[in-house]
């Protein structure tokens, strides 16, 4: 029989791209035509019922029953003239997906051979999945295993697939939260509230609704269905467990923002359209660094909005591809040897009006509150860190971070030497006592000075974890497969703790007779000062910041089991239950979830290994090896004695071989002991440690011999399509 691999080659060389016959029409005749927008809702709703849902959504008020019922019906008229059967309940749980389960509308009328369609507001506003199989982390015992999905109208209802999706939270029946999305508002609430009361220092009538806002910026590979099908570890891992780098992938860099291929064009503009059907304000999309690297990135939104548009993104994106004959790879590091993925999170915090507060301003006050929201995020970032590292510490990414192409694994912040420099100014500048006249008109001069030094200030740190970008923050060390309200909810409520320490040491100041002006700028000194060492505007990528980054105190992510212990960390319990963000058994349930998912993760690529290098390398190299063994005995058949120098090479290549599969035999065998031992460990933390520290190496160990296997064993003989067949499409 032929190999898989080589019908795989033979049909992706066939492949016709998939031409989608897109509209002729402009985008903004189409855009948001799939989402039942609040402006939409106007059309269906009385306007009492509009103004409810409107209140709700700014003021995070109830809902009332019989407004439920109205919004229920108008989105019920509105979903069915678009050819809507069915409805769900749209939400982000503690695994890497959305859920959703679909009722349909009909329902029969009793006694009659007739249905009519329904959609109530009690079943708009709350359903109780039957969901006990998703991941709730002893949250949910079995005798209370009742989850609850309850909308949340802050985020617009959408179409896909003829049905209407309801973006919700998912709860346990005690309240407790079983998803991103619960903590994740409760935290936009807290920022809210902090940023609003530091606003109002400087202006008394100042803003009265701050949100955080968030541009995602997602990077993925695609690879040819048919190549992706054919390497199992692909398919059921995410990323491949071996295969020797292609002789040419990134060196040249002749990929980042090259030509796109036609296959990958048309993926991409079909993508597009669903995208903006759906409201998603997809803006960039531009070829990688790595061979089939691609990236896609919207116009920033409000976080909550921005995060359910990433998740949607994924799962449409996954659509659209197969449609393509395509994979798309989230993995953070699908291949070794060439870049991984990513998912930069830009978080900012806007007022209602849309005024950016992280963004300097033209007078020196705008820019005195601009400071302070700025040192507050520092203050944030040195303080909460490791959390914040925490929050993005997966299996996947740990094979991302600290590489030479991805920010290091502790967090610091890159400012620009512009900022770096005022800070430095005040800090020297402004003393406890009070400003001269001249201190004063000079430190402001220099304050006001800021807008045109930032526009000037166009170098970026690339390898900075967390980095100031000139009107916004910008975390780059989520991964690129992370759902990114776990990083959101850490800094929404780290920041919004900052704030409120601001503005709690500014009133002190004030009451013990220091004029406001000064103590805000005392205050700003104070932060600057507590939190210098988080700073760093060098290389992330070297040596020396390694060794600094350990002088300073700052903890990085060593093992993904050590790096999640921040979510059982005294501190942070406290922080996040000050803010009524996540309370102890919350975080505790965050934190078994974690340490189950790392592994199990490890686990499945220990096995899947196992079982390739069994059924596939193994007998494909000792095939290969009789190959030898035979060419030899032909030589010493036709040549006698001489055949010794003639089949030296073939000789050593036939022991080379023996070699590496004795290994691969032994490494497997010693890994499979491991898992056997940590299974029998009762504590899933335990077992998950064990499994990082003990399991985990065998896979990279195991690799080292079955890529170099793969440089001897003849082509025609290997059955897993090779690196350079996977950057091909
Ligand atoms: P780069 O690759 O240089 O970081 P991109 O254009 O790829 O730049 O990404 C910039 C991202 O930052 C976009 O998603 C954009 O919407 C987002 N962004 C810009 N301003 C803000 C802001 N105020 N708040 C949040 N995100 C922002
Ligand atoms: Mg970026």
């Amino acid at each position: 029989m032929e190999l898989l691999r080589f019908k795989a080659i033979e049909k992706m060389l066939h492949h016709e791209p998939v031409n989608v016959a897109l509209p002729e029409s402009k985008v903004s005749d189409y855009f948001g035509i799939d989402v039942f927008s609040i402006d939409k809702m106007r059309d269906y709703v009385s306007s009492d019922a509009y103004e409810s849902v409107v209140s709700a959504i700014t003021e995070g008020r109830r809902i009332e029953r019989k407004v439920a019922d109205q919004v229920a019906n108008g989105m019920k008229r509105w979903a069915m003239e678009r050819g809507v059967t069915h409805y769900t309940h749209w939400f982000q749980p503690l695994n890497e997906s959305t859920a959703e389960k679909h009722d349909t509308f009909a329902e029969p009328v009793w006694g009659e051979t007739r249905a009519l369609e329904k959609f109530s507001g009690a079943v708009l506003v709350q359903q109780e999945p039957d969901a006990s199989s998703f991941p709730n982390g002893g949250l949910r015992n079995t005798f209370e295993a009742r989850g609850y999905s309850a909308w949340d109208p802050s985020s617009p209802t959408f179409i896909i697939d003829d049905t209407l999706c309801i973006p919700s939270i998912f709860i346990a029946y005690t309240g407790e939260a079983l998803d991103y999305k619960t903590p994740l508002l409760r935290s936009i609430a807290a920022i809210d509230k902090a940023a609003v009361a530091v606003c109002q220092l400087f202006d008394k009538d100042a803003a009265t609704k701050v949100v955080p806002t968030l541009g995602w910026e997602q990077e993925y590979f695609l690879v040819d269905e048919g190549m992706y099908r054919a390497r199992p570890d692909l398919e059921l891992t995410g990323r491949t467990l071996m295969g020797h780098s292609a002789s040419k992938d990134q060196q040249l860099d002749d990929h980042y923002w090259g030509d796109i291929p036609e296959r990958v064009m048309n993926f991409m503009k079909e993508l597009e359209y669903r995208c903006f059907r759906l409201g998603i304000p997809v803006k960039t999309r531009h070829n990688e660094v790595a061979p089939n690297q691609y990236e896609c990135a919207p116009m920033f939104e409000e976080a909550n909005i921005a995060v359910d548009h990433n998740t949607l993104l994924m799962t449409i994106m996954r659509k659209v591809a197969n449609k393509h004959h395509l994979q798309v790879l989230f993995h953070e590091k699908p291949y070794e040897g060439v870049n991984g993925s990513g998912k930069h999170c830009n978080w900012s915090l806007a007022t209602i009006d849309g005024h950016n507060l992280l963004a300097p301003g033209r007078t020196p006050k705008s820019n005195t509150q601009f400071l302070a929201f700025f040192v507050a995020t520092l203050k944030a970032a040195c303080d909460y860190g490791t959390m914040i590292m925490a929050s993005v510490a997966t299996e996947g990414n740990s094979h991302r971070l600290g590489g030479h192409e991805a920010p290091p694994a502790v967090l610091s912040v890159f400012t620009g030497a512009y900022l770096d420099d005022i800070l430095q100014q005040i800090e020297q500048r402004i003393s406890e006592k009070a400003l001269t006249p001249d201190e004063k008109t000079g430190i402001k001069l220099d304050i006001g000075r800021i807008p045109e030094i930032m526009l000037d200030n166009t170098d970026r740190n690339r390898t900075s974890p967390f980095a100031f970008t000139g009107n916004r923050f910008e975390l780059r060390a989520t991964g690129s497969s992370a759902n990114c309200a776990m990083p959101l909810i850490v800094l929404n409520t780290a920041v919004a703790h900052e704030l409120t320490v601001f503005k709690n040491e500014v009133e002190a100041l004030v009451n013990k007779g220091v004029k406001k002006d000064e103590a805000i700028l005392q205050t700003i000194r104070k932060f600057i000062i507590d939190s210098k060492k988080v700073r760093f505007e060098g290389n992330g990528y070297s040596e020396e910041w390694h060794n600094e980054a350990k002088r300073r105190g700052l903890r990085g992510i060593e093992t993904v089991a050590s790096a999640i212990r921040e979510y059982i960390a005294p501190e942070n319990i406290a922080l996040f239950e000050q803010y009524g963000v996540m309370n102890r058994s919350e975080l505790e349930a965050r934190y078994e979830i974690k340490n189950e998912t790392l592994l199990k993760k490890i686990q499945i690529e220990s096995r899947v290994l196992g079982d390739l290098a069994a059924n596939h390398i193994i007998p494909t190299a000792i095939n290969y090896q009789n190959v030898l063994i035979r060419n030899v005995e032909g030589l010493k058949n036709l040549f006698g004695d001489e055949y010794k120098e003639m089949a030296s090479a073939e000789i050593t290549t036939i022991r080379k071989i023996s070699e590496h599969v004795k290994a691969i035999r032994e490494l497997s065998a010693e890994m499979l002991d491991a898992r056997r031992k940590w299974n029998t460990v009762e504590d899933v933390i335990e077992r998950a440690i064990g499994y990082e520290n003990v399991v985990k190496p065998y896979i990279s160990q195991i690799r080292y011999h079955i890529d170099h296997l793969e440089m001897i064993v003849d082509d025609r003989l290997w059955t897993l399509p090779k690196y350079r067949e996977l950057f091909t499409i």
